[in-house]
């Protein structure tokens, strides 16, 4: 039974937020990028309110993940926001009200450094994002690992070893290439930036991610497709193209949409092998070669 569970309650170009929740009563915030209104309202669907939270987690200062802090922060000053340095110097200088200068709980942490959050261990990992110390996170509790890799403009090779021990991966798809080049609502100069490679991840290139996680032998049992453009993107064609990449793989993908909350989503542990099982026994998936 999982003791350990990821619920997005919002995730798409405009606002993302998740809530991880831990079987000893632990729940945390990754990221708080819808309206303060529909934090508080998706949380109460929940049955939760956000002076129940034990943090919010912050992988940059962009207004899609971090909108509603100043009105969380204000409405709850003791809440802890766990930020890179220069990510939570960027907040407070762009705050237009008093709520994240004056916040008395700032858990500023250096990328790299693991710490807890009660029975939550939280490692972070630099990403390349054109935003101020961006990080990606893991999350482990027990055996069980969630990593969390938005937004980011390629998958590097630190975030994908970061990621190697999870069994959930959230991970962001933000736009199919085509749709992307034909979209006429954004000048070329944007479409530069998110194709850069200090942007965001295409579903081509999230496929590949999960595609390598496979191949090289990590315990990946789900994906959730986040950060969806809601005009450069459509959910059949995220999780496509990693049907596409992972041919055989039994890969559990989900959507995660912008206008509701998704299921609740047990972490597992991965499974454990036996000693005497061959070490090529034990990557679970092999791309199939296209015969003809
Ligand atoms: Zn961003
Ligand atoms: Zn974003």
């Amino acid at each position: 039974m999982s003791s350990f569970h990821l619920t997005v309650l919002g995730s798409g170009s405009a606002g993302n937020c998740a809530l991880v929740e831990t079987a000893d009563g632990t729940r945390v915030l990754i990221d708080a990028g819808l309206s303060a209104r529909q934090v508080v309202t998706r949380l109460a669907t929940l049955g939760l309110q956000p002076e129940q939270l034990h943090g919010i987690l912050i992988t940059h200062e962009h207004g899609d993940h971090a909108s509603s802090l100043e009105i969380l922060c204000r409405r709850c000053p003791e809440l802890p926001i766990y930020a890179t340095r220069l990510c939570g110097e960027a907040l407070r200088a762009e705050s237009r009200g008093p709520g994240l200068r004056t916040h008395r709980a700032w858990r500023l942490f250096q990328p790299g450094r693991g710490f807890h959050i009660g029975g939550l261990a939280v490692e972070s990992f630099p990403v390349p994002h054109d935003a101020a110390d961006p990080v990606g996170f893991t999350l482990r509790c027990g055996d069980a690992v969630l990593a969390v890799l938005s937004d980011l403009g390629h998958a590097t090779k630190l975030a994908l070893e970061h990621a190697r021990a999870a069994t959930t991966l959230f991970i962001e798809a933000n736009h199919d290439g085509p749709l992307l080049q034909q979209d006429t609502k954004r000048p070329w100069s944007v479409k530069q930036r998110i194709l850069s490679r200090h942007g965001h991840l295409s579903n081509d290139a999230a496929a590949r991610a999960v595609a390598d996680l496979l191949t090289s032998g990590a315990p990946l049992q789900r994906v959730v497709l986040g950060h969806l453009s809601r005009d450069c993107n459509q959910p059949d064609l995220a999780s496509g193209a990693v049907r596409a990449l992972t041919p055989g793989a039994a890969l559990e993908i989900h959507c995660a949409a912008q206008a509701e909350i998704g299921p609740r989503l047990g972490i597992a542990a991965p499974p454990v092998l036996a000693a005497a099982e061959p070490a090529a026994a034990q990557s679970r998936w092999t791309p199939q070669l296209e015969l003809f």
